[in-house]
């Protein structure tokens, strides 16, 4: 194992089971955990950001289940969305010695220093969904393919409103969110819808009564449902008491269902005032049955059984000497180095295909969406 703290205690461990059973003249079954090699014994730290979002909870669980079925131990932590705790469980796994880490960034540029002591102790680092930044110390990225991400919530919102294939249509009011301003996914997915829906807006097609078009006007700071509900409200109060808002870009489903609240509040979905196309991501159950009842409009889901697979195998890799499979070793710059990257392909999901995704694919049961 190319652990060091690892190697140590696995020399420390055997010269003390030899001193003991010389002493005591007794067999050695169990031994410890570091002497069996290979991954058996090795111990992964997993810091994830929140459990106040479903996925992240699904996503601690699949990773757990994937190394557990290779035969390493698991210590799973979640950081309540606080950077400074997420810091601290980081270096408390450190302390504990786990032999590998991967970690879910709350703030990506707040982890330079834990992962300077990670790299002191020869602790490999798997940056999971959410790339680190600022430091050289992420060995791997596990991934989507987010720009992609971004792509399918513009197109869809383009397609919706009939503006694809050169269509005149429109003028359509838009309105936009982006998620939290220390994420790097952030302006990945948000560049990915601009460069789809600016052409129309450059056009007049699209228009944001708001004016708010830059990314630092539109991020919702933690992926805040309630941040977003409030500003959905306070945008409905400035540009929209004689206009009707269209499409909302929302770039995750706990944001989506904050800006229904607002629109629901204000009328929309009930008399003459349909329902703007609202986009979202993750596929969360509630966004799901919000999609059946005809409300949220889409969402795109990322198989999360498949990113737990990909992490753990980087693992089981990186923990045995050997290189794990990457396919994108161009397109994540963390400012210190190119991260080489496995990303997997996203999917966008609406009333009409959640069914065979969601339920046929083996993700949700149809129980789960009713
Ligand atoms: C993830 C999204 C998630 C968002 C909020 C992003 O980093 O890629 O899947 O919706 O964080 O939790």
């Amino acid at each position: 194992m190319r652990n060091r703290r690892a190697a140590l205690a696995a020399i420390a461990s055997a010269a003390s089971l030899a001193l003991t059973l010389t002493a005591c003249g007794q067999n050695s079954e169990g031994g410890s955990e570091e002497d069996k090699g290979g991954s058996d014994g090795a111990t992964v730290g997993i810091a994830m950001p929140t459990k106040s979002s479903e996925r992240w909870i699904t996503d601690g669980a699949n990773v757990e289940k994937e190394l557990k079925g290779k035969g390493f131990k698991t210590k799973l932590v979640f950081g309540e969305d606080d950077p400074d705790q997420q810091v601290s469980q980081i270096e408390n796994m450190i302390t504990q010695g786990v032999n590998a880490l991967i970690v879910a960034a709350i703030d990506n540029k707040s982890l330079g220093n834990v992962l300077q002591q990670a790299k002191d102790a020869d602790i490999p680092v798997i940056s999971y969904d959410r790339l680190i930044l600022g430091t050289e110390n992420v060995d791997y990225y596990a991934s989507f393919d987010n720009e992609k991400v971004g792509e399918l919530q513009g197109g869809y919102i383009a397609e919706k409103l009939g503006l694809k294939d050169g269509s005149e249509k429109g003028p359509f009011n838009i309105e936009l969110f982006a998620g939290s301003n220390d994420d790097n996914n952030t302006r990945y997915f948000f560049n990915g819808a601009m460069k789809v829906l600016k052409p129309y807006m450059d056009k007049g097609q699209l228009v944001v009564r708001s004016k708010q078009t830059a990314l630092n006007q539109v991020t919702t700071l933690r992926w805040d449902g309630g941040t977003a509900q409030k500003r959905m409200d306070d945008l409905l109060t400035s540009s929209y008491r004689s206009a009707k808002v269209d499409a909302v870009l929302s770039p995750y489903d706990g944001i989506s269902i904050g800006i229904l609240s607002a629109l629901k509040s204000d009328g929309y979905g009930s008399g003459s005032k349909a329902m703007p196309v609202v986009t979202g991501q993750d596929a969360e159950i509630a966004s799901v049955k919000s999609i059946k009842a005809g409300q949220q409009t889409q969402t795109v889901f990322k198989d999360l059984r498949e990113l737990a697979k990909v992490a753990a195998t980087m693992v089981d890799a990186v923990l045995n000497d050997k290189k794990p499979e990457v396919n994108d070793t161009k397109s994540y710059d963390n400012g210190a180095k190119v991260v080489p990257a496995y990303l997997l392909q996203p999917v966008s999901v609406d009333k009409s295909n959640y069914e065979k995704v969601l339920v046929g694919g083996g993700y949700y049961t149809e129980g789960q969406l009713n």
